[in-house]
């Protein structure tokens, strides 16, 4: 194992924010992710998982312990299921099954960062999720050292939720997903569409972590209220957090170099390159406050800490 010190965690995000992390190790395989669980266990170190890094805020402080890295590995198909390690981009996978001559999942074009993450959180995008594609995912329990199949109805899917959202213990690394039979030119359209429809409505070449907060369930008078003046259903009976934070007059609303995006408020973004964490959580409390105060609505954060 190349274990590294002292290495900036800000270039390995989105956000680009954040101090340095003691040791990094980069893995592919669940026999390296399992190599590296045994490694700072002997050592009493403690330890984290980085994929993608597109949903993570780093602390400015860095993490005094080891970063798990999962990189880009490798991939199969078996007839129309893909399986995959943890550490593969979701776009590139979704490009390498179209090349197969399999779709069905194009609407998660664009959302950046690996399959394990995106397993981990349900990403999802224009209503499809990563649930809707699961076979199955392996993980490793990096408490026991052991590792297991997850069926898809065993990992407790919801809105961005998953088992392993409530079960960091457990490390992602592989996951099977089942496409469909689509012709390669028709996926890479699909796929096109979708990240152009992308381009339009959402931010996606910013320093951010995506959404920064989850759309909460909020009361049926603020349901109402936004179904009326958007005139959409509301989904599950929940309102998009950048609603609510455009309501409260925090659109545009900064803290340092951090800012609620005008675009997309839900998008906390590091718009000069040189916001801190701190700046970037003040500037969520400020947020979470004045939506609590205003619609009784207690946002939380989608983007994990770090
Ligand atoms: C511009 C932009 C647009 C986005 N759009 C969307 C969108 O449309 N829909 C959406 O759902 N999300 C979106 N996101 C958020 C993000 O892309 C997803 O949450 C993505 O699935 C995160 O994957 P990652 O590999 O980058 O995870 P990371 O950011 O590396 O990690 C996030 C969390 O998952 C954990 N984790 C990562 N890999 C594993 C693993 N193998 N096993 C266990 N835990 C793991 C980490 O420890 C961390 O807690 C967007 C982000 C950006 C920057």
């Amino acid at each position: 194992m190349d274990i590294r010190e002292h290495i900036p965690l800000a270039p390995l995000t989105t956000f680009h924010i954040g101090g340095g992390a003691r040791y990094v190790v980069e893995v592919k395989s669940e026999e390296e992710v399992g190599a590296a669980v045994a490694y700072a266990r002997d050592r009493r170190l403690p330890f984290t998982v980085l994929g993608g890094g597109s949903n993570v805020l780093v602390s400015d402080s860095g993490f005094d312990g080891l970063v798990i890295h999962i990189v880009s590995g490798s991939f199969s198909f078996e007839g129309d299921v893909l399986t995959a390690q943890a550490g593969c981009n979701v776009l590139a996978l979704i490009h390498a099954a179209a090349k197969n001559n399999l779709g069905g999942w194009e609407k998660l074009a664009g959302i950046p960062g690996s399959i394990g993450g995106a397993v981990r959180g349900n990403a999802g995008a224009f209503g499809s999720e990563m649930k809707d594609f699961l076979v199955s995912a392996r993980a490793i329990d990096s408490v026991a050292g052991e590792a297991r199949e997850f069926a898809a109805s065993e990992c407790d899917f919801s809105y961005r939720h998953s088992f392993f959202k409530d079960n960091p213990q457990w490390i992602i690394t592989s996951a099977q997903v089942r496409l469909v039979q689509t012709a390669r030119e028709e996926s890479e359209r699909l796929a096109a569409e979708t990240i152009a429809e992308r381009e339009k409505r959402h931010l996606q070449h910013v320093r951010a972590a995506g959404s920064y907060f989850m759309n909460p369930i909020a009361p049926p008078e603020v349901v109402a209220l936004f179904e009326q003046e958007k005139e959409v259903r509301a989904r599950e009976g929940r309102v998009p957090a950048g609603w609510l934070i455009e309501k409260v007059g925090m659109k545009g609303a900064r803290v340092g170099g951090a800012k609620a995006s005008e675009q997309h408020p839900n998008y906390l973004v590091n718009e000069s390159g040189s916001a801190t964490a701190h700046d970037v959580r003040t500037l969520a409390q400020h947020i979470k406050d004045a939506v609590h105060m205003r619609f009784g609505v207690v946002l939380k954060e989608e983007a994990a800490m770090l």
